[in-house]
């Protein structure tokens, strides 16, 4: 059976062009890059390479880059060294819909004595610019809010959030995660001081990130062991991940402009026709949003079980991020949405890439209406909404 990959915002396929950069790493040029000889020398070149097109991909000098294992890491990374650097402040500022890698630090940071102000987002997900101005005090140390959400897409204003964080005397971290290589980011334009990004969401492998801190700011490393990273992060380098990394992220800067014309007239086909199913509707706003997201929910039927179906036909979608599906909750994300809960429960996120293709697309038009009457049939709260109604 084909297998149609539209979950690309859990997890991307290797670019071939990425392992063919890495392979000579693992068993040829397998120097260390930290060693005196030549041979480790070479190496250490070459992940100065890599370097420096992550740094390209964002604008940055590819002094700012260090490197990571995951993006969980440079999130906490990030926050955990600032938070180190300001003792005489106390206060974290973050919103309501970040990923866990951010949001699952709230109660051990509260444990840890700091003062957490979580924002709220709108009904289209959009941030709550007046409570972040109200939660903003004098002993915020860091505001940590995402660049763009990995089960809406939808875009948050950094510019202004830096802004903000700034006037509070406060660092931002922004965790960019879902929007690097999809969107243009231009570091020497905003205001973000630290940015997390992750190697698996851009057609590299899963275990490497990367973080960018803006240069002037001290940063006690968060793994504590040998000089690597100029001191800000311990541990022998990830060589051939890294090597990946800067290849998928020289790609990345080639395909944006597919990924805003191929990916999302893909995207916008698939959502148009899928709206057209009865009791439809996107979750998320409609323009500040990421070029190869869709968040549909399908009402009165469980996202879990269209996902089942999509699956046995060979289509992977998400009803959800990846970290919390398994729970039949409904996320956190469309909680602090407000989705209403006979949409929350039916929502299924289909996310692209510029390997999808039409005929692709074409195919999960033609299935999910299918999918979602058969479901629907079954439903007692369809049957329950269409007898009140006299139709459904
Ligand atoms: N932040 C966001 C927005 C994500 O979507 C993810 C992964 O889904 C992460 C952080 C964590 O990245 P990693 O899987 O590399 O740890």
């Amino acid at each position: 059976m084909k297998v149609i990959y539209v979950d690309n915002n859990a997890t991307t396929k290797v670019a071939e062009e990425v392992t063919e950069e890495m392979l000579p790493y693992f068993s040829i040029d397998y120097g260390n890059p930290s060693s005196a000889h030549t041979f480790g020398g070479n190496v250490r070149n070459k992940v100065e390479e890599a370097r420096g097109k992550v740094a390209d991909l964002v604008g940055a000098h590819p002094t700012e880059i260090i490197f990571t294992s995951c993006g969980t890491e440079s999130d906490n990374a990030g926050i955990r060294s600032i938070l180190e650097i300001s003792s005489d402040r106390k206060h974290f500022v973050t919103s309501r819909v970040e990923h866990p890698a951010v949001l699952n630090l709230v109660p051990y940071l509260t444990r840890c004595g700091h003062r957490v102000s979580q924002v709220p987002v709108s009904k289209e997900g959009l941030l709550d610019m007046e409570m972040l101005s109200d939660a903003l005090e004098p002993h915020t140390a860091i505001v940590s809010i995402m660049y763009a959400n990995n089960e809406t897409g939808v875009i948050f204003p950094v510019e202004e959030i830096g802004e903000m964080a700034h006037y509070a005397g406060a660092y931002y971290h922004c965790d960019a995660v879902q929007a690097v290589g999809k969107i243009p980011i231009n570091l020497k334009e905003n205001n973000i001081d630290l940015l997390s990004i992750s190697g698996h969401k851009l057609h590299a492998p899963k275990g490497i990130g990367a973080l960018y801190v803006r240069k002037g700011i001290r940063f006690p490393p968060f793994i504590i062991g040998g000089h690597q990273e100029s001191g800000r992060r311990g541990g022998t380098e990830n060589v051939p991940y890294i090597i990946g990394l800067g290849k998928a992220c020289e790609l990345a800067k080639k395909n944006i402009e597919k990924e805003n014309t191929h990916v999302k007239a893909l995207r916008d086909r698939l959502e148009k026709n899928l709206l057209a199913i009865p009791e439809t509707r996107i979750n998320g706003h409609l323009e500040d949003r990421l070029p190869n997201t869709t968040n549909i929910s399908f009402r009165y039927i469980e996202g879990e079980a269209i996902l089942l179906h999509l699956s046995s036909i060979g289509i992977c979608a998400s009803s959800g991020s990846a970290c919390t599906s398994g729970s039949l909750q409904p996320s956190h994300v469309l909680r602090a949405m407000g989705v209403p809960y006979d949409y929350a429960h039916g929502s299924i996120r289909f996310s692209l890439s510029p390997y999808n293709t039409q005929e692709e697309i074409d195919f999960i038009i033609e299935k999910m209406p299918g999918i979602v009457n058969r479901l629907r049939q079954i439903s007692p709260y369809w049957k329950e909404a269409a007898a009140g109604k006299g139709s459904a």
